[in-house]
């Protein structure tokens, strides 16, 4: 009987920050000490991989240690360079960070994390499905009533209310009706002053190349980050383009290098744009451990609030693994 593979944990990360002492206490990010827990879980039980083991192993040059964990971070966030470099280059680890273009490279607002931040100050979130509405009544494109029917029900991690609002801004309505809404509602309830916001928001070039330089890997997120399996044949292009443009301006390979679809919405199309890029893999968001026999690019993650934030004597994933026999 041939030995099965080991089994391949990603862990995906967003915001992770002193939430609680900022100006967002609200905002859904990991606390900077529960990310220091759950680092200390994860060495605890895995064997920690850098994105060069990864890159490695899909070459057919090597092989996974057991229970392998590799660490990736999206979007870009200047969270990245404050507080999740220094921890992971303090414990001689490595992560995979995932910028788009338009945010790292111009600083413009993703149109995700208007809503987010927008959604995190706002007195009572669920009531933003309301305001919502109303702004869509006013626009006269849309009846909300339809809209309701098809995407106001909950998710993994939001209720009703806020997965409708996160649903209908995010790919539901077109491009400039997006743009407009999530502005106005991120004038209103966040920020007059969007730029300033931005510059503090999202990691610059500098803060990559720094930390590429000190082992640190960076992968393609697209351009403004949209959804890609919803994307026109133009947009697509113009989204895997922006990634190149993006790595080639921190020195980040390409050719052989990581992608991470948007919210993970990639089909075979998508894949196979990315695939002719010159990409190796690329990343969804499927809460799944992934085999190294699978598909290089699909490979699935869990999120950071599927796993403990401080050392378990066990580790449900693992166990899941170990009970299937596979690790
Ligand atoms: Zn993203």
């Amino acid at each position: 009987m041939t030995a099965a593979l080991p089994l391949l944990t990603t862990v995906m990360y967003h915001y992770v920050r002193p939430v609680a002492q900022s100006v967002f206490p609200r905002l859904k990010a990991l606390e900077i000490n529960d990310f220091l827990g759950q680092l200390d879980h994860l060495q605890a039980h895995y064997n920690m991989i850098s994105p060069q083991d990864l890159s490695t192993v899909l070459s057919g040059e090597g092989a996974l240690p057991s229970r392998p964990c590799l660490l990736t971070f999206d979007d870009g966030y200047s969270d990245h360079y404050r507080y999740v470099f220094p921890a992971l280059a303090s414990r001689g680890l490595s992560g995979l960070f995932f910028p788009p273009r338009s945010s790292l490279m111009e600083h413009k607002m993703l149109e995700v994390n208007r809503i987010q931040f927008t959604l995190a100050n706002h007195p009572d979130p669920e009531a933003l499905a309301d305001e919502l509405d109303a702004l869509l009544r006013a626009d006269g494109r849309f009846e909300p009533a339809v809209l309701r029917a098809t995407h106001f029900f909950p998710n993994r991690f939001d209720g009703a209310g806020v997965a409708y609002v996160k649903r209908v801004l995010q790919h539901v309505l077109p491009p400039d009706l997006r743009t407009n809404l999530t502005g106005k509602l991120f004038r209103e309830h966040v920020s007059e002053n969007e730029a300033a916001f931005a510059a503090d928001l999202y990691l610059t070039l500098d803060h990559a190349r720094e930390m590429r330089a000190s082992g640190m890997e960076f992968g393609g997120h697209g351009d403004l980050h949209l959804w890609h399996g919803q994307a026109s044949a133009d947009q697509l292009a113009n989204e895997v383009d922006g990634s190149v443009a993006a790595l080639a301006a921190i020195g980040a390979p390409v050719k052989g290098g990581f992608y991470c679809y948007p919210f993970g919405d990639e089909n075979d199309d998508v894949a196979t744009v990315v695939r002719d890029a010159g990409f190796a893999n690329g990343f969804t968001v499927v809460p799944e451990l992934w085999s190294p026999a699978g598909d290089p690019l699909r490979i699935s993650r869990l999120d950071t609030n599927d796993l403990p934030v401080a050392v378990q004597p066990d580790c449900p994933w693992l166990l899941k693994v170990a009970r299937s026999g596979e690790a």
